[in-house]
């Protein structure tokens, strides 16, 4: 469920917006951290971006291979 953080941020002239401070501690967010976008009705999400297995959703031992990652179990299970 989404909860109101209290923050209201402006679009500037480039389309861009700040993350405030505290949101960018909580999330630990340093430059260049990659967020994926959401969009439901009238809502817009951000979620930090942490790639994921193409096959099993995992995020451990990944290898990537044509913009897709692939963990190393299913890479295992690949090469059999
Ligand atoms: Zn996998």
């Amino acid at each position: 469920m989404l909860k109101a953080c209290g923050n209201i941020c402006r679009v500037d002239k480039l389309g861009r917006i700040v993350v405030p401070v505290k949101i960018r501690r909580m999330f630990d967010l340093v430059e260049n951290s990659p967020l994926e976008l959401f969009v439901e009705d009238d809502k817009i999400v951000f979620k930090r971006y942490l790639p994921q297995c193409v096959f099993c959703g995992s995020n451990d031992e990944l290898t990537e291979y044509k913009e897709h990652h692939i963990c190393k179990k299913c890479l295992e299970e690949l090469s059999k």
